[in-house]
């Protein structure tokens, strides 16, 4: 049924059924629509303009459906403006607008909609379902009291919910206005439900926005706090600006140093990443050490080189007893140095057993040359970089031992002595030889790398020497490089000498006495040489003198005496009972045991061969840990004897009734090389014929399947050994007949020498004659 009421249009407002509201009219037009509702029975239309700015709309800016309500209460306030209370009623449509000024006045018809024709079990379910959406909206939002969602889902009428709702939720205009503009209960909650569904995931990303903003801004907060508190730590400690002090203070340092440009410039690049890393990182102190390295290498720092001929000869003899080949060696190396005044040219190594003074006469080098001295040990050294170093990829890595031993050495120009370059070796982690190739090949390296310092470093000004104990282990081509010095054992009576002239001295210094609170004899220390120490060098024999002063010292302290003589027969209790027995020739004659010698890299041994025969058929069999050169020399003799048996006097048919055995004790000399092949044919005779063996002979020499006598190496050590064990005559090889001179005098006074060609002479001077 069409009504005719006054009409107000609303600026961004929706008035719904149910609801009571305040407003505040202001416009002339507005006024006068209220002033004849109030005439009549105080109803009035209240509808939304569709847009809240229009200021005098026409029937046009008006939506069509609007709420027919009841004024309830008027209040006039400042100026014309008038509060207004209302209460909705029943939404309605314009039919028609009757007057237009100086009011509205507006034919409506209200929407009818029978509830009780719906289905009230799917009115429920709908109720329910928007009832619990809307509590989780407002559980969501936090701008809806908690009390309306009670009440609402306690009201009856479906259609006042789903009012009441709409109107508590704040939404826009027009979705007010859809939501006013279905009559249809049911259709209504749909849309609202629709509505409320996408307000709330906006809701929630909006939420989410919100934590993870706030998770950032406490992050944020939380760094800059800590921040704040190192500056405040370091401020307390006096460090004012942390990194960036310490870059300076670095800097002033790179001014002072003059480092190449090269290496300058990389320090800079380092101290500016260094001032971009947070302070305590890890990063930051391996830039430290880099930048530590650089500073610390003498770029530029040398000693002023010296070469006096007469200065350099007179320190090698001072610190040095005999040696004579090798210390004249040695000045003709400096006179060449001198004249070409550079150092390329070969690399002198001294090559010789353990403690014959090959370290200490680097040593006097270096003295006589005023460098400082460094030394590279290279046993053991299998990788190239610890030659080369490793990259700064790697965490903890270093510069390889050429740029530590120059940073050791504190001059860019010192004596560096690569000891034991024999005993490198090569594996999977590559070549050690190679890049000690570069370090010692003078056309390269004088801008030498370093995978750690990754800068040049020019090696040219540094003297190399090497060491090794034998050459059969250096690599060919660094071997080509270099000038072999050979330093040979010792005799007794050199060491005799040295301990007495050299070690003696040293090692009374060193534990704190003097020449007079021991006395000791040379005659003691030749019992020291022969009794404790087993050596081709000096070693032993100055720790053993070294022990001996020790217990002297601790005699005189705690005893109050003023000298200590130490003599042969009171030795033992100073150094404990004998270490060595002295290793004599055999008591007496006997067959089928001969003497050989054998070289080691500490120095010659005697070598007993043995050999027994058995019933048998001819199997030669060889124990003792043979090397496989010493094996087929065993062969070599047993085929020599069978076809000189005629002559040997040997029956022919041995080797079908006998077995052959050979046996060479002495567990700690290797046995393996040619040289014991006459040794082995002397033995085997020896037993096949049972003539017995002169203990006073020894022997060495390899052998040919005619009998023929092949020379041999390392003569002086063989013959210092066969000496030592009481040997008389040696049989040596003819073509080693020169290597005797080497021999020092008072040995080769004492002995007998037989140069030997063929074994029918070996035979003839090692077989008793029966
Ligand atoms: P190497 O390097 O050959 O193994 P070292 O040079 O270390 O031997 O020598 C060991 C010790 O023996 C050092 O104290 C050294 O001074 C001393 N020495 C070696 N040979 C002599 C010598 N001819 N004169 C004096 N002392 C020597």
């Amino acid at each position: 049924m069409a009504k005719t009421l006054p009409l107000l249009p609303l600026r961004g407002l929706t008035v719904f059924p149910f609801m009571t509201l305040y407003f505040d009219v202001g416009r002339e037009k507005s006024i006068k629509a209220l002033e004849e509702a109030m005439i009549n029975d105080q109803m009035i239309f209240l509808v939304a303009q569709k847009d809240a700015s229009t200021d005098s709309p026409g029937e046009g800016d008006i939506f069509n459906i609007g709420t027919i309500s009841k004024v309830k209460q008027l209040l006039k306030l400042q100026g014309d403006t008038i509060r207004v209370l209302v209460e909705g009623i029943s939404r309605a449509e314009v039919k028609n607008i009757i007057q237009r000024e100086p009011f509205f006045i507006a034919e409506v018809v209200e929407g009818h909609m029978e509830e009780e024709s719906f289905e009230p079990n799917e009115v429920e379910a709908l109720k329910r379902r928007l009832v619990s959406v809307f509590e989780d909206y407002v559980k969501l939002s936090g701008k809806v009291s908690p009390d309306t969602a009670l009440t609402v889902s306690e009201i009856e009428n479906i259609s006042q919910v789903s009012d009441i709702i709409a109107n508590n939720i704040p939404l826009k205009v027009e979705q007010k206005q859809e939501i006013l503009s279905e009559f249809h209960p049911l259709r209504r909650i749909e849309r609202l439900l629709k509505i409320i569904y996408q307000e709330t995931e906006i809701l929630e990303i909006e939420k989410d926005i919100n934590t993870k903003v706030r998770k950032q801004i406490d992050k944020v907060q939380k760094e800059y706090y800590l921040r704040e508190q190192i500056k405040a730590i370091q401020n307390e400690l006096g460090d004012r600006d942390g990194v960036s002090g310490e870059v300076e203070e670095y800097k002033a340092r790179l001014e002072k140093a003059g480092l190449p440009e090269e290496a300058e410039k990389k320090v800079l690049k380092e101290l500016d990443r260094l001032l971009k890393m947070p302070s305590g990182s890890a990063e930051g102190s391996v830039i430290r050490t880099y930048v530590d390295w650089i500073f610390d290498l003498p770029w530029n720092k040398s000693t002023q080189e010296d070469i006096d001929l007469a200065k350099a000869e007179e320190i090698l003899e001072q610190d040095h007893y005999g040696l004579a080949k090798v210390k004249e060696r040695i000045i003709e190396y400096l006179a060449v140095h001198k004249l070409k005044n550079n150092l390329r040219g070969p690399i002198l190594c001294l090559v010789g057993p353990p403690g014959v003074g090959k370290t200490s006469i680097a040593k006097s080098i270096a003295k006589a040359l005023n460098r400082n001295y460094v030394r590279i040990s290279l046993g053991g050294v299998k990788d190239e970089s610890e030659i080369r170093g490793h990259r700064r990829t790697y965490v903890g890595s270093m510069p390889g031992r050429i740029i530590s031993a120059l940073k050791q050495a504190g001059s860019n120009n010192p004596l560096i002595l690569l000891d034991e370059i024999d005993k490198m070796s090569s594996d999977f982690r590559g070549d050690p030889a190679s890049a000690m190739l570069e370090v010692l090949d003078a056309e390269q390296n004088f801008a030498f790398r370093d995978h750690y310092l990754e800068l040049p470093f020019n090696l040219s000004n540094a003297l190399f020497l090497t060491t090794a104990n034998s050459l059969e282990t250096i690599p060919r081509p660094l071997l080509d490089r270099m000038e072999v010095i050979p330093l040979s054992s010792y005799t007794e009576e050199d060491k005799a000498n040295i301990a007495m002239k050299y070690l003696l001295p040293k090692q009374i210094e060193l534990n704190g006495l003097t020449r007079k609170n021991l006395k000791i004899d040379e005659e003691t220390i030749r019992d020291i040489i022969n009794f404790y120490t087993r050596e081709a060098g000096v070693r032993n024999l100055e720790r053993e003198i070294g022990s001996v002063c020790r217990k002297v010292a601790k005699t005189i302290v705690s005893e109050n005496k003023r000298v200590v003589t130490v003599t042969k027969s009171n030795l033992e209790k100073y150094l404990g009972i004998k270490k060595y027995r002295f290793d004599f020739a055999n008591e007496k004659d006997q067959v089928g045991i001969a003497t050989g010698l054998a070289w080691t890299p500490v120095g010659g041994d005697t070598l007993s061969i043995e050999v027994n025969l058995m019933n048998g058929n001819g199997k030669l069999e060889l124990t003792g840990h043979l090397g496989d050169v010493m094996k087929e020399s065993a062969r070599a003799a047993m085929s020599y004897i069978r076809s000189e048996c005629k002559d040997l006097k040997i029956d022919e048919s041995f080797y079908e009734k006998k077995d052959i055995h050979i046996h060479v004790p002495e567990g700690a000399i290797p046995k393996d090389g040619p040289s014991a092949g006459i040794t082995l044919a002397t033995a085997m005779v020896s037993a096949l014929s049972g003539i017995p063996v002169s203990r006073k002979v020894a022997m060495t020499g390899e052998i040919t399947l005619r009998g023929r006598v092949l020379p041999i190496g390392g003569l002086k050590e063989k013959v210092l050994a066969a000496h030592r064990a009481g040997i008389e005559t040696i049989i040596l090889p003819v073509d080693n007949k020169k290597d005797i001179d080497e021999i020092p005098e008072n040995v080769r006074a004492s002995l007998k020498f037989i140069c030997a060609s063929d074994m029918k002479t070996v035979l003839k001077n090692a077989l008793v004659k029966a």
